[in-house]
């Protein structure tokens, strides 16, 4: 292990304006003598916009270029609040876009998620240029590495899988050598490339995971992730209230909620963590000082009712037209079909004549399942539907959550309940 270096990431919302960067370099500030590598995502909402420009390039609507100019024109204007009107870094955040200029001035690529990646990999590029400088001029020496350097993927693109030893190896050669008490080295979130030099990306929200994977590689010490909560709570307190912090959380336990939706921490993160056993702080920027979350090994604690909610499901129903049982083989056929497309299934049931599959509904993956199996199947879709995963689960908790719901399918698990719901239509309700 490396015993002294940490690795910090900090999402979006902490550099969403200049007030949140000089924050950020306040909370640096008290880590001037520790080897750091930080991880930065794009500005606030920076890659919703930027994937309204790869859909407008795509559609040849005419606003992909305006759409990028207000997205440049953010950029100038944080760095015109944290640097004044002349600094090198205005050069910088130029040459950032015109980069991507120069994609749009071209026909648009047939391949979408290609494409996507060429284009968004720009937010990550462009607000690590202007984090890095102002740490530089607030007497902070930065090191700005490029992570697609690093991070080795394969050619999925928008979902790009670590190649694992050769990330390890380029890591060490690159990233080793700089990393010391002397300066910080910082480098962006989401954004890996191919053997053949294209950018890809991790994923939405795969910030988290770059910072994982660093801490992987380098064997750090520890890794921190700074966002707007005071650590991993309950549940989402966006759709909750009287939510509770957890001080501490098993590996397990925190794969467990966010795999099924706890929007906290990309999902993929805990993994690399847990094979080395590298601790994970979930902490506050608001509240630096504040004790935060540590996951780490498993742990004795009693964990009270813990709630995740994943959106956006889609509720497979399969039955053969032959009306044959759906035996084994139709399983391992349907799931062949499944792995092709990438899915993620998030609950699964079989009866004698049917087989039922909560799936994220993502793009237009689920029709493309649907008719991928049409011939030997008959599918019916149920969309718009919540997967409610409750850990550690007291019936009044379940009481609550099943309010004003359909319950379409449920499952126990040893410490976990899960719930596919629908909200029970208005009218319905004021019939009752
Ligand atoms: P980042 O700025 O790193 O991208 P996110 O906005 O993606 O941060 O994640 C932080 C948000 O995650 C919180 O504001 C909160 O609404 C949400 N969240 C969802 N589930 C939880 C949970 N169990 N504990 C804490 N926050 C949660
Ligand atoms: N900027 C990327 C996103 O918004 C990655 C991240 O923030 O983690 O999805
Ligand atoms: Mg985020």
């Amino acid at each position: 292990m490396n015993h002294s270096l940490k690795v910090f990431k900090f999402g979006g919302a902490s550099v969403k304006d200049a007030a949140g960067v000089r924050n950020v370099v306040s909370i640096l500030e008290r880590y001037r003598e520790h080897p750091l590598i930080i991880v930065v995502s794009a500005m606030g909402k920076t890659t919703n916009a930027l994937e309204m420009v790869v859909a407008a390039h795509a559609e040849k609507s005419g606003k992909a270029f305006e759409l990028l100019q207000a997205i440049k024109e953010e950029h100038y204007q944080l760095a015109r609040e944290l640097f004044g009107e002349d600094h090198e870094v205005f050069d910088t955040i130029n040459d950032t876009f015109v980069e991507l200029e120069w994609v749009l001035d071209e026909e648009p690529h047939s391949n979408y998620d290609y494409m996507y990646d060429q284009i968004v990999c720009v937010g990550e590029l462009a607000s690590t240029r202007i984090v890095a400088a102002f740490l530089n001029r607030q007497g902070l020496p930065t090191e700005w590495v490029d992570a697609r350097d690093v991070i080795l993927t394969d050619d999925i693109f928008r979902e790009g899988w670590v190649q694992w030893p050769e990330t390890v190896e380029r890591a060490r050669k690159i990233v080793g050598p700089l990393v010391g008490a002397k300066q910080f080295v910082l480098t962006q979130g989401f954004i890996g490339s191919t053997t053949e030099n294209f950018t890809t990306t991790l994923g939405r929200e795969g910030s988290d995971y770059t910072a994982a994977i660093f801490s992987y590689c380098l064997d750090a010490e520890s890794m921190t992730i700074w966002k707007d909560v005071p650590g991993v709570l309950t549940a989402d307190p966006r759709k909750f209230e009287n939510v509770s912090k957890l001080d501490r959380l098993s590996y397990r336990e925190a794969i467990e909620m966010t795999y099924y939706g706890a929007k906290v921490i990309h999902p993929k993160t805990i993994k690399p963590l847990q094979n080395k056993s590298i601790p994970l702080y979930v902490k506050s920027f608001i509240d630096p000082a504040g004790e935060g979350t540590l996951i780490s090994n498993e742990v004795d604690d009693t964990y009270p009712p813990m709630v995740a909610i994943e959106t956006d499901q889609a509720l497979v129903h399969i039955s053969t037209r032959d009306f044959s049982f759906v035996a084994e083989h139709h399983i391992s056929y349907l799931f062949t079909k499944i792995a092709e497309l990438r899915m993620q299934v998030n609950i699964m049931q079989n009866t004698a004549i049917s087989f039922a599959v909560c799936v994220s509904d993502i793009d237009d993956k689920v029709d493309q399942f649907a008719g991928n199996i049409a011939q030997d199947f008959k599918v019916m879709i149920t969309r718009g539907l919540e997967l409610i995963t409750v850990r550690h689960a007291q019936p009044e908790v379940l009481e609550n959550l099943r309010k004003g719901k359909i319950i379409l399918l449920e499952e126990r698990i040893r410490n976990t309940v899960q719930l596919v719901v629908q909200d029970v239509p208005v009218l319905q309700r004021k019939a009752l």
